[in-house]
């Protein structure tokens, strides 16, 4: 079966990386420092980095027989909602990363499974997979505005920081209501 061709890499996409600066030879170094836009969908469905938001991108290029290791730090702000009052929060993250990817046509290309190693494409890199799959793993699946949110009242709906301590919607269900008026009765 033919491999599914990737998506052809634009050396001016941001989040592609552009090696011809570094030397194959093992060994060689070089550094990327630089601020990009956020893409589309970065994060998780109620927290992720806004599209456009700026990521500082600081990585390492590093030569090595096969293709070239990315490393470093990405971060950048996150916004999102609290799973349980659903106030927004604000935040920031840093993932880190580290990635082969292997030269095309290098043994480690035809050897290698699809997602062992990340590829190139010619001197390309894309880096936009490997930080998805790094900031998701990163965010929380149920952000919180601070750990002990008490959430919303269930009956009116009232964050619990706003209500009385001794708040409760006294409602005697309907079960228990014959009782109660036993019990009145009593007295
Ligand atoms: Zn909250
Ligand atoms: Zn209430």
């Amino acid at each position: 079966m033919p491999k599914p061709s990737p998506k052809t890499l634009s050396p001016r996409s941001p989040l592609v990386l552009d090696t011809r600066e570094l030397p194959r030879r093992p060994g060689a170094l070089r550094t990327v420092e630089r601020v990009v836009p956020a893409p589309a969908d970065l994060g998780l469905e109620l927290i992720g980095v806004p599209e456009g938001a700026d990521l500082s991108l600081n990585l390492r290029l590093e030569s090595v027989s096969e293709g070239v290791l990315v490393s470093g730090t990405v971060s950048g702000p996150i916004e999102g909602e609290c799973g349980r009052c659903l106030r927004p929060i604000r935040d920031s993250l840093a993932v880190k990363i580290q990635e082969l990817y292997a030269y095309e046509n290098s043994t480690t290309d035809e050897t290698a499974d699809e997602d062992e190693v990340g590829r190139m494409q010619g001197d390309l890199i894309d880096l936009e997979p490997v930080l998805r799959d790094a900031v998701v793993l990163t965010l929380p699946t149920n952000p919180l505005c601070r750990d002990d949110c008490p959430g919303l009242c269930p009956e009116c709906g009232v964050h619990w920081d706003e209500l009385p301590a001794d708040h409760s919607h006294q409602q005697i269900d309907p079960r228990w209501a014959g009782l109660s008026q036993l019990t009145r009765q009593e007295e």
